[in-house]
């Protein structure tokens, strides 16, 4: 039985990961770099080591020094939160060849999911939709032409080992391909240590509906219905919500299911995510799948009443899933803002610096998962996320109203945040009716003076 679990990670995931195990008992270690000295997490868990300098490659993704703190510990298991080492494969197998559980799938499923063009194949031979495009990797730049030509433009390029929004480039016809197609492979190369890209039809305005996966090491897999995190700026989330105001019961039904097909491929265990485009017509395509907790996790966790990540440690523990399908129920409606340091009146410009005031809202309904305390300050080397704003309420409406609420209680002085800009997201229009789409917030922001968020 895991007795204590280092947290390979930082920031609001680390704390949410402390809070998990003490709830279950379970003595926690961190490790931090030194620009994390006074983070949240480093002060509240039991223990903590510190594994290297300011910047991820000499601390976060050292697997060396935080596998060497992890014996020297003495620990049972280590949580890698997302982002970091969490989906490295590699890590996964180290962790396993010490004696250390990972608390995440078998690194096989990891290497199979990993590879987005690898995870495309799969999710097609398990026959579920997959966007029309290349098969596998497009080698050269006369057979990319090619194959863009024959999915028709607009067209995106896409790196087999991008994430985060990052390695994608569209393309509306030759021109543009041949240029974008070698942006793609230098962003590619540059970012993920792999130039190797895929090409997929654009899906024009869909929405990105996703869903949350929980499998025990017994060959159960159940699904925890959708998240719409359609709301994104570059590819990159900004605001999620469950259930998704575009699905209907069928459409969930179809894409549950698909989504478990597509993690009983690869004989997936602990939490994962299974990404869908949906067109406006309702038809959904398979984009990727991730194989760790995710930011947007408490959404689901609102909605349904279960603590994703008490699940994962359970599952790694051997433990079976005390619940079935039919027992999940989707009973109330959850909205997830991400509180980013950046500005929005200056195109989103990272606003490190040090938290004057810090006055987080509270109330029925508002759950915040952050890292910040007045007087904190946000060390420039790793992203902006500075917290999370999860309201829920019985119908969508009232989860609506009260986001807006919470965001106008939210207080941090001295810096920029994403506050005001989820505000007037939460006024306008197009998203109380639920109508966005991955093109909203381009579309928005083109309508709206930035002066409104400063
Ligand atoms: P990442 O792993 O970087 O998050 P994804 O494959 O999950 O990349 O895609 C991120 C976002 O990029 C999607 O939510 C969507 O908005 C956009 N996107 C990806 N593929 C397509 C596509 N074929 N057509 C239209 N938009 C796409």
């Amino acid at each position: 039985m895991i007795q204590k679990v280092l947290i390979a990670n930082r920031g609001e995931i680390a704390l949410r990961i402390v809070r998990a195990c003490r709830e279950l008992g379970i003595k926690t270690l961190a490790v931090y770099s030194e620009a994390d000295v006074q983070s949240l997490h480093v002060q509240l868990a039991d223990e903590a080591i510190c594994i290297g300098g300011p910047k991820s490659a000499d601390s976060y993704l050292r697997a060396d020094r935080i596998i060497s703190a992890a014996e020297i510990a003495d620990v049972d298991a280590i949580h890698p939160g997302y982002g970091f080492l969490s989906e490295n494969a590699k890590f996964a197998e180290q962790c396993e060849s010490c004696n250390i559980k990972f608390i995440g799938p078998k690194s096989k499923s990891i290497k199979m999911m990993g590879d987005k063009a690898v995870a495309r194949e799969t999710a097609r031979k398990a026959g579920v939709p997959v966007v029309p495009g290349s098969d596998g990797i497009v080698e050269t730049e006369k057979d990319a032409l090619k194959t863009a030509r024959s999915i028709g433009y607009p067209v995106i390029i896409k790196a087999v080992a991008g994430g985060g929004g990052r390695g994608m480039r569209i393309a509306h016809n030759d021109v543009s391909f041949a240029k974008e197609y070698h942006i793609a492979r230098g962003e590619a190369e540059k970012a993920f240590g792999n130039g190797s890209v895929y090409i997929e039809r654009y899906v024009e305005s869909p929405r990105h509906i996703e869903f949350q996966l929980l499998g025990d090491s017994h060959g159960k897999i159940v699904h925890l219905g959708e998240r719409d995190c359609s709301v994104q700026r570059r590819h990159q989330k900004l605001i999620e919500e469950s259930p998704s105001p575009f699905l209907t019961a069928d459409l969930r039904k179809k894409m549950g299911k698909a989504a478990i097909r597509v993690a009983e491929a690869v004989e997936y265990e602990n939490a994962g995510t299974v990404e869908f485009l949906v067109d406006p017509k309702g038809h959904f395509f398979f984009i990727e799948a991730n194989t760790r907790i995710q930011v947007e996790h408490p959404v689901t966790e609102e909605v349904t009443g279960i603590d994703i990540v008490k699940e994962q440690i359970r599952i790694a523990n051997g433990e079976e899933l005390d619940f079935d399908q039919g027992d999940v129920k989707q009973e109330k409606h959850a909205i997830e803002c991400r509180i980013n340091a950046e500005d929005p009146a200056r195109n989103f410009a990272p606003s490190p610096g040090t938290i004057g005031l810090y006055y987080p809202p509270g109330g029925l309904g508002v759950r915040v998962d952050s890292h910040a305390y007045s007087g904190y300050t946000i060390p420039p080397f790793y992203d902006s996320m500075i917290g999370k704003l999860i309201c829920s309420g019985p119908t969508r409406k009232v989860a609506l109203e009260r986001t807006y609420r919470a965001l106008s209680e939210y207080l941090i002085r001295g810096i920029k945040t994403t506050i005001p800009l989820h505000k007037a997201i939460m006024a306008d229009p197009v998203f109380i009716e639920g109508k966005a789409t991955t093109a909203y917030m381009e579309e928005f922001m083109s309508r709206t003076t930035p002066d409104l968020f400063s």
